[in-house]
């Protein structure tokens, strides 16, 4: 988390890097702060939003063609004031910004107050900059040198960018861990930095991702790459794909709308050239390279965080169901502290919207050291997980910047349906007959999502009206629809700060169906397919004590939809592309519902979007 921006040319820094800040806010929104070089370093810094640096600027020196600015999601030190980015020197002459943590600052900070130092906010970022200029005056060397001495003793994750009131035109941007995208512009003459590649595009398709362990240094509109071990790197220039329209609201209130309303393109997307209705192929070059390996495959283990580890459990049930592989849904954050059993035949499967996940990317690490083959399922193209896997399948939703996520989600279980269909035509576990028949349910989808969001807004606003005050909410679902519930509370929790649990609806009444009364709300996925019998006695469970229950129903449906308070209705489809269908109205109920309770829908209060710290 936290977005970094900086710049170096013959134009303004300040535009850049307000506009690429706000294009970052997603990242992080805790404070803001910008540095500029004019002969003087100016810093500005505020707590809040970009905004509010913006109307702390209003009036002051913004100057300078040399600048860095950073939106900070606080991990050591509050959100205030003074832990805001850019941190300074000892001398005040050298500024950083910095997306990660510095794990061994604390040892860091007390040799260095012991050699005099004084440090003026909490966090690690401020120890880093103190070294760096430590070095550079005790080992008499120049900047850049200096920040890959500082770097060697450094443990932890970082993007950071540093600019130096003696080195006008000069920024040393560096990563590990964390991502840091390099944008040449116009005859190479000048030269953005930033987290992702969002806040570049307007200005540049020309982008060097840069690799772990690797320093770029801008000098005198040069620009090279050293790994911190000094061996120089040719830098490897790839063009931008992302459009700026796709990154910007387009007409709707927020970016969560417009997201939701995007699926029936995303999901289209996400499909689309990956398999042939007419003879029952697949076209995904991941699956046609790793035929022989997936033909001895043991087992899957999918690994993600939030939502994603969501998408992973409906994988779950996909996978088992058509290629009949056992496959293991894990938290990257557990399975890569745990020291899990993994084979060489076993394959493992990370899903991240921004491909940066700290956890999943550890996750990952550690299981292609153990042997495994590690593909990854992520949306952001050039991204960390992509460039270390063997092989993987984009989801192709388009850049998503609403800090909860919903098209990525359904592009998720897009591809993982591909995936787990065409594993099982590798492994001959599915006939052609049923092939046909998914593949021609999955050429209606995106026209089946339209439909639910042209037909059931007006319900859904309804519903949102009747609800938004509770306090908790429960979700319910059976097998592939049981995570489809996780998702819908924990898309209710995070932006209209609802409490709201997800369970399988029989476990109710192992302890849930205690909380049960009058005024709790209980979202149940009911579809016509797949167990609908027995979720029919779990809401007349509800009922019986006289819980409201909202219900997802097949078109047509009578009997749930006659035992619910208030219910919506989805078109009939396959029971694997159910999970797909429910999940659209439960975007929207959490989302209304966080309007109406007047949340910042798409910034939510501790959250951010992309999170690169563990
Ligand atoms: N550790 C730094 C801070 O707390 C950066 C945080 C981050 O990247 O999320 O300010």
């Amino acid at each position: 988390m936290c977005g970094i921006v900086a710049y170096a040319g013959p134009n303004q820094a300040f535009d850049f890097l307000i506009k690429g800040l706000q294009r970052l806010e997603y990242r992080g929104y805790d404070s803001a702060g910008i540095a500029l070089l004019n002969g003087d370093l100016n810093i500005y810094k505020q707590k809040g939003k970009v905004q509010d640096l913006l109307d702390e600027t209003s009036g002051k020196n913004i100057e300078g063609t040399t600048g860095i600015g950073h939106t900070r999601w606080a991990t050591h030190g509050e959100p205030n004031k003074v832990n805001a980015h850019p941190h300074l020197s000892q001398s005040g002459d050298i500024a950083v910004i910095h997306n990660g943590i510095i794990e061994n600052y604390a040892t860091i900070k007390e040799a260095l107050v012991k050699r005099g130092h004084t440090f003026l906010s909490d966090t690690d970022t401020e120890v880093l900059i103190h070294l760096i200029e430590d070095i550079k005056q005790h080992e008499d060397v120049d900047l850049f040198e200096a920040v890959r001495l500082a770097l060697n003793e450094v443990i932890g994750a970082y993007a950071i960018v540093i600019i130096s009131k003696d080195d006008p035109g000069t920024i040393i941007g560096a990563r590990k861990g964390s991502p840091l995208v390099i944008g040449i512009g116009k005859d190479k003459k000048e030269y953005f930095m930033a987290s992702d590649a969002t806040p570049i595009v307007e200005y540049t398709r020309d982008v060097i991702y840069l690799d772990d362990n690797e320093i770029a240094h801008i000098k005198d509109s040069e620009l090279t790459i050293k790994t911190i071990d000094n061996v120089e790197k040719t830098p490897y220039i790839q063009k931008l794909e992302v459009t700026l329209e796709a990154i910007e609201k387009g007409g709707y209130d927020h970016f969560m709308l417009k997201e939701i309303y995007e699926q029936p393109k995303s999901i289209y997307d996400s499909m689309r050239g990956r398999f042939n209705q007419t003879d029952l192929t697949f076209a995904m070059r991941s699956l046609r390279e790793y035929e022989s390996k997936i033909k001895n495959l043991n087992r899957i283990i999918i690994v993600g965080c939030g939502t994603s580890w969501h998408a992973g459990l409906v994988g779950e049930y996909l996978i088992e169901e058509f290629a009949r592989l056992p496959v293991e849904v894990e938290y990257a954050s557990e399975f890569r502290y745990r020291d899990p059993v993994i084979t060489e035949d076993d394959l493992v499967i990370a899903i991240s919207q921004s491909g940066e996940t700290a956890d999943t990317l550890a996750a990952l690490e550690m299981a292609k050291e153990k042997g495994a083959t590690i593909y990854g399922i992520c949306n952001v193209v050039g991204s960390s997980i992509p460039r270390m896997t063997d092989a993987g399948a984009y989801t192709h939703a388009g850049p998503e910047i609403g800090v909860a996520s919903t098209k990525a989600f359904t592009a998720q279980v897009t591809v993982l349906t591909l995936i787990a269909l065409g594993i099982a035509d590798i492994r001959g576990k599915i006939s052609k007959d049923r092939l046909r028949e998914i593949f021609a349910e999955l050429e209606v989808l995106p026209t089946k999502v339209q439909e639910v969001l042209d037909t059931c807004s007006e319900k859904v606003i309804e519903i949102a009206k009747r609800y938004k005050d509770v306090d908790h909410c429960l979700y319910l679902g059976r097998g592939i629809n049981f995570p489809v519930a996780l998702e819908g509370a924990l898309k209710l929790k995070e932006i209209s700060y609802i409490h709201a649990e997800g369970y399988p609806a029989a476990e109710m009444k192992h302890g849930p169906i205690a909380l049960i009364d009058e005024n709790m709300p209980v979202v149940v996925v009911a579809p016509k397919r797949g167990y609908y019998e027995k979720v029919l006695s779990n809401i007349q469970e509800v009922k019986a004590r006289k819980g409201n229950i909202i219900s997802i129903v097949t078109h047509g449906d009578e009997k749930v939809a006659g035992l619910s308070d208030y219910f919506v209705e989805i078109p009939d489809t396959e029971d694997c592309l159910v999970p797909i269908l429910a999940t659209i109205p439960m975007q929207l109920l959490s989302y209304h519902m966080a309007v109406m309770r007047g949340c910042n829908v798409d910034q939510p209060r501790n959250l951010a979007k992309s999170v690169t710290v563990e």
